[in-house]
């Protein structure tokens, strides 16, 4: 390989889905060097994934802060169709086609989001945009290159090491287009999947050489989706189970009577199978049908390697790969309009479709030495119906980007990188599990009321119970309650769990309403300097910092609190403090840790310099930082809203309390609002972050380093 052309990169990442995407947007906003490739030449602009839970679009908003006016990823938000309601349909004692009910498609108030639904393009373009204005134009999707090699150096001492090395091929740009069939644009294809052996057989002395690269990287992720290449090199499998469940999915703008096709529908019919309404976009539905009758390869049979790419297990039994060639949209539509009878359904604008069979799969490891790792659906395979897969698959990177920068950085230790795989995979599980309920209850034959116990007939779906695991699914679904267990990142010491209530997780009596390990809720915080509302999520961006939150309670009321938060000044600006000590020394004050101030007093009632020095602290041009203090109490000025943060949390005005939050936004620890308290914090941070003090820095101008921020 002497003659082919390296490189170096702290990051390369293999596969530009949803996951990668992200993994890329995390690295791109901290500046982190990073690679991304992509074997296909073209970007999709249709179908796959549409679905956006809560959870994702929280984490969009945090990518898209007020003074970036190009950060672009809470259009999702603005695009996208929110969902309100969900219809169930089942059929009624007369065994007719019936409204059972309409709920709110998401829990009401678990988030500010709820769930939005647009088609993958768009969220990848955004992504597009959004990591090229981070990176000043320096990540941008390179393509169609394919991985032929990977090698890593597991004897790597320094976490600073380019321990992985990858060779890389560029293909040519008509090689490396989907297939498709038909004319319609469509999901009957994994780019080239089978193609691939060829280029990895062919021998490289016979290629032309300048199409090769071998990338040097520190870490390297594989981000390559369901038939991951990068999986497979690290001899990583999936396990779980394939199912003969064979779904057809269209995008189609309907003509119909059915009455509720702008709402999410489950329908059941009573013999032709179900359907799952989402209303999209530009009245664009998509519909999700259960296909009865498929044309299977027979010379499959008991082969599971189904054709949309969720299974390579070949233990797994089926009764064989679905004939791909012989799905067509009409196909598909003609289904629904039986499972849809009495209710006509006719369409314009054919956008469009494919067809899966359903595999619940996840990995039993999610890296290798914590230098190469896996995300999305390279690690965990499911059904679409819950419309997890893009969310799930962009939550894994969200929840790894940021330990990558800080481990690049030289700002926290590897061992970090370990707490991607138990953080996510517990997740990855809870998802399998939940889909295998909710995929077997809405494939199965619904069980009519009454006739079912009439004529003894005891199989078929339960409807209630289809209902029952739908609502509680939801709160899974949203991606909220996503729970991250002790580890260097959380400590849950001193917590506990509610009697009865034990999934709702586990609380500090300091904060009873804030989940240890969660994302923090966001609620209304008012601007000491200015009485601006601001969700304060919104004071917590994406941008790569833990925050650490003090709650010192009622400062006015309780005037000892506002004394005890002026004795944290001295230990908070000393050199030794968490604040100091983790910051290089040519870095911006709090662009490792910024430190926020949420007291519970009017805002009227205390003077922002009233606050001690540490909480408005000034930079080296004499810039006072005024966006740290906060009311935490108190009204807004247009909207009379009340604002009660301390409720919120479960926060007692007279006790206090301080918290940590990671740079995900994942609460990982709530102590006492005392000197002991603020000692805590300080043990967080020594468990894992490098002390700075000691390490030279290049002589750079500290405001290059702002810019970073
Ligand atoms: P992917 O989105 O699969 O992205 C992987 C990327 O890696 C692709 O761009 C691919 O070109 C690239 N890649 C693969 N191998 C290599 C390699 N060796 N080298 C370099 N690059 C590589 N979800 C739903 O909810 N509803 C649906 O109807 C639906 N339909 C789908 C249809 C299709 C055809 C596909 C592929 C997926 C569909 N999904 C659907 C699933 C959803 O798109 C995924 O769950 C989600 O995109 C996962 O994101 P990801 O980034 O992990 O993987």
């Amino acid at each position: 390989t002497s003659t082919i052309k390296e490189s170096y990169t702290d990051v390369l990442i293999i596969g530009a889905g949803p996951s990668g995407y992200m993994a890329a947007l995390w690295l791109a906003r901290c500046g982190i060097p990073t690679r991304i490739i992509d074997k296909r030449s073209n970007e999709i602009f249709t179908g796959q994934a549409d679905g956006l839970q809560s959870r994702s679009l929280e984490i969009f908003k945090s990518f898209s802060e007020d003074c970036f006016d190009w950060a672009t990823m809470d259009q999702a938000w603005k695009v996208a169709n929110q969902m309100e309601e969900i219809c169930f349909w089942s059929p009624d004692e007369e065994g007719e086609l019936a409204r059972k009910s309409r709920i709110p498609d998401s829990i009401p108030n678990i988030s500010r989001f709820t769930e939005s639904v647009i088609h993958q393009g768009k969220i990848e373009k955004w992504f597009t945009e959004s990591i090229k204005n981070f990176s000043g134009g320096s990540i941008e999707v390179e393509r169609p290159l394919l991985p032929v090699s990977i090698k890593i150096d597991e004897n790597a001492k320094d976490q600073q090491d380019y321990a992985v090395e990858v060779l890389v091929r560029k293909l040519d740009d008509d090689l490396a287009r989907p297939e498709q069939y038909g004319g319609i644009a469509n999901g009957l294809y994994r780019a080239f999947d089978g193609d691939q052996d060829k280029f990895y057989n062919q021998n490289i002395d016979d290629a032309d050489k300048k199409d090769f690269e071998l990338i040097h990287a520190k870490y390297v992720l594989g981000a390559d989706g369901a038939h991951s290449w990068v999986r497979k090199q690290l001899g990583i499998d999936m396990e779980g189970e394939q199912t003969d469940f064979v779904w057809g999915v269209v995008d189609i703008v309907p003509i119909t009577d059915f009455p509720d096709v702008r709402s999410r529908c489950a329908i059941h019919s009573k013999d032709s199978g179900s359907v799952m309404i989402i209303p999209r976009e530009n009245d664009m539905v998509r519909l999700y049908i259960q296909l009865k009758e498929v044309d299977r390869d027979v010379e499959t049979a008991g082969d599971a390697r189904e054709f949309m790419g969720n299974c390579d297990d070949p233990k797994a039994k089926t009764k064989g790969r679905i004939d791909r060639s012989k799905i067509t949209p009409e196909s598909i539509i003609n289904q629904a309009r039986e499972s849809m009878k009495p209710y006509k359904l006719d369409y314009t604008n054919l956008t469009w479709y494919t067809a899966y069979q359903i595999g619940q799969r996840v990995s039993p490891n999610f890296h290798r030495h914590s230098r190469v790792f896996i995300a999305g659906d390279a690690c965990h395979t499911h059904s679409p119906k819950a419309g997890q897969g893009m969310n799930v698959s962009m939550q894994d990177t969200y929840n790894l980007g940021f330990k990558l920068a800080l481990v690049c950085k030289g700002l926290a230790k590897q061992d970090i990188l370990q707490t991607y795989e138990s953080e996510r995979i517990k997740v990855a599980r809870d998802l399998i599990a939940f889909d295998h309920k909710f995929s077997r209850l809405f494939s199965g034959k619904p069980m009519i009321p009454n006739a079912a116990m009439l004529e003894g007939e005891a199989t078929g779906s339960n409807m209630d119970e289809f209902h029952s695991v739908f609502l509680h699914g939801s709160r899974f679904a949203s991606g909220t309650i996503s729970d991250y267990d002790n580890s260097s990142l959380i400590n849950k010491v001193g917590g506990a769990t509610r009697e009865g209530h034990e999934e709702d997780g586990v609380f500090s009596p300091l904060a009873s309403k804030v989940p240890l390990g969660r994302r923090l809720f966001s609620d209304w915080a008012l601007g000491q300097i200015d009485h601006r509302p601001w969700h304060f999520a919104d004071r917590l961006p994406s941008d790569g910092r833990f925050r650490v939150v003090i709650f010192p309670g009622d400062v006015k009321q309780y005037p000892e609190n506002m004394e005890k938060l002026h004795s944290f000044n001295e230990p908070l600006m000393a050199p030794e403090s968490f604040l100091n000590r983790y910051t290089p020394r040519n870095a911006f004050f709090n662009s490792v840790i910024e430190c926020l101030v949420v007291h519970a007093s009017l805002r009227n009632d205390v003077e922002f310099y009233g606050f001690p020095e540490f909480a408005r602290r000034k930079d080296y041009r004499g810039r006072v930082d005024y966006w740290s203090i906060f009311a935490g109490v108190g009204k807004t000025h247009n909207t009379s809203t009340k604002v009660d943060i301390y409720s919120t949390y479960g926060i007692d005005k007279k006790a206090g309390a301080i918290m940590v939050v990671r740079p995900d936004g994942h609460v990982a620890q709530v102590s006492e609002y005392t000197g002991e308290g603020l000692k805590q914090v300080c043990d967080y941070f020594s468990g894992f972050m490098i002390d700075q003090r000691e390490i030279a820095v290049p002589e750079k101008d500290v405001t290059s380093y702002d810019s970073d921020r």
